[in-house]
């Protein structure tokens, strides 16, 4: 009886299937696109009856519109009044992307930098400013094997210093072009500001201050090089001929994390959102590891675009992050600061998924870190050559915000053996706060140091480590404006 239900159930989920498939959109699933059409001053309404239609928008920027249409569609809309330019017709996609992402050309406007042109700008700036800014290899792209590199910027680069340390990582998505742009620019301000801007002088002298400008490299030389626009996740399984990489090839970096990594994007390689076999079976991921397993950041941003909103952690099983209120808290103040692009407003902000194999649950869940990702711009991945500028410079004054806030108030201090003095990696743990979701915080294993921003108050707190006896501090002070220092020394058990 049970079975008959069943087989009925199947049956309308069929019916009521074909007939929702039974409207205009579909009769064209099956046809070619061959046609980019573009039309201006689109309005939101005339946007909601394309989206209804099903059509593939390229790119909305400034209600200026690129979309890729059959020649079914393209009738379609003609009947309906929805006035486009024909630009082009070809029978291979991808040259309509280019048209539509690269320009007239079909070639990449030099606004954006390719990674050798940035690397070049970065190796100018040490060269100049040899005390304030280095480099270093943190790995290599798994397809191409090219260089992944850091930049680190202090007032005394050429040491590690005990220091809090802020981490700005941008092209985790190749086509995400405007990223490492901010990056860059943020750079190049903070090395020229040292001495003469006091708010600049101050970050150099009070943090290390890390980025990744390109974390897919490979996938930045594709879309950079003219090759392919759309380009997202890295390379892995392309062939060595760039030019025959065939779209949408790849593992997505920013599903790669082992954090809920299982559930997290797509199981499917031709999803742009491909998690990969394994978490970290990437190089550009395990990269991007090996650099936080060492300097442990307090505060991070990661750029992508585009929607103009910033996720945080998180929603997940219904509940919010422990540390919800000052991460709410934190993204509302980078959000404020940054102007959207038609001028009208600032970013808003959103929590994100805590099962999603994502850099943002992986650097808080793991290690604490306060990691924001920013969506900048809107409408498109490739912005359009004159967007550039002003969607960088709006992004500047919402990492001035992050910078400001590394300064805490928090809890701080070097958990050390009480009768050698030596660092340990311990754990540092406020049970009050800290549900089971998240691992255990433990203190950067090189220096002993913990950082743990927190809202002013008094706090309890467990510090520990194998074979010493446990800390406990019940009333653990937190004061207002600044870091408070709380060192903790911990005595060796004593065999029995
Ligand atoms: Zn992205």
């Amino acid at each position: 009886m049970r079975r008959w239900y069943y087989i009925w159930f199947i049956a309308l989920c069929v019916i009521l299937q074909s007939a929702a498939y039974d409207s205009p959109q579909d009769f064209s699933n099956d046809a070619p696109r061959t046609v980019l059409l573009y039309a201006e001053n689109v309005s939101d309404e005339t946007m909601q009856q394309i989206r209804d239609l099903g059509i593939t928008i390229i790119s909305w920027v400034r209600n200026n519109l690129y979309i890729i249409v059959t020649e079914a569609e393209r009738d379609l809309l003609h009947e309906r009044s929805l006035e486009f330019d024909e630009v082009m017709k070809s029978d291979d996609e991808l040259t309509l992307y280019k048209r539509a992402m690269y320009g007239e050309k079909m070639k990449l406007t030099d606004v954006y930098h390719t990674y050798d042109q940035i690397i070049d700008i970065v190796d100018d700036l040490i060269q100049q400013y040899p005390d304030l800014i280095s480099k270093e290899v943190i790995g290599q792209t798994q397809q191409g094997n090219r260089d992944i590199h850091a930049v680190k910027v202090s007032n005394k680069v050429g040491e590690d210093l005990d220091r809090p340390v802020i981490l700005f990582t941008g092209a985790t998505h190749s086509r995400e072009l405007v990223t490492p742009e901010i990056c860059l620019e943020l750079i190049k301000q903070l090395v020229t500001g040292y001495g003469t801007d006091e708010r600049i002088t101050g970050w150099l002298e009070f943090y290390e201050i890390y980025f990744i400008p390109v974390v897919n490299v490979d996938g930045h030389f594709i879309v950079t090089n003219n090759i392919d626009p759309r380009w997202r996740k890295n390379a892995r399984d392309a062939t060595d001929d760039w030019i025959t990489a065939e779209y949408p090839k790849g593992i997505d970096l920013n599903r790669n994390y082992d954090f809920n990594f299982a559930r997290g994007g797509s199981g499917d390689p031709e999803s742009i959102r491909y998690r990969g076999e394994y978490p970290f079976s990437e190089s550009e991921a395990r990269a991007v590891r090996s650099l936080v397993e060492r300097i442990r950041p307090v505060l991070s941003i990661n750029y992508h675009s585009q929607g103009e909103v910033i996720f945080y952690p998180w929603i997940w099983r219904d509940m919010n992050a422990p540390d919800d209120k000052l991460l709410t808290e934190i993204a509302q103040g980078i959000a404020d600061q940054i102007t959207t692009i038609d001028g009208e407003g600032t970013y808003d902000i959103a929590y994100g998924a805590g099962l999603v194999g994502q850099s943002y649950p992986w650097l808080y869940g793991r290690y604490g870190t306060f990691d924001f990702i920013v969506e900048t711009g809107r409408g498109a991945h490739v912005f359009p050559g004159e967007e550039v500028r002003g969607i960088v410079e709006a992004n500047i004054p919402g990492a001035f915000y992050l910078l400001d806030r590394g300064k805490g108030p928090g809890l701080t201090g070097r958990v050390t053996d009480a009768g050698t003095g030596e660092a340990l990696d311990a754990i540092v743990w406020f049970p009050t706060i800290e549900t089971e979701e998240v691992d255990r915080r433990t203190t950067k294993p090189a220096t002993g140091r913990y950082h743990r921003l927190l809202a002013p108050g008094t706090y309890y707190m467990i510090v520990k480590r194998e074979g010493y006896e446990t800390k406990v501090i019940p009333d653990a002070e937190v004061h207002e404006g600044a870091w408070t220092e709380l060192n903790i020394q911990l005595r060796k058990k004593t065999q029995n």
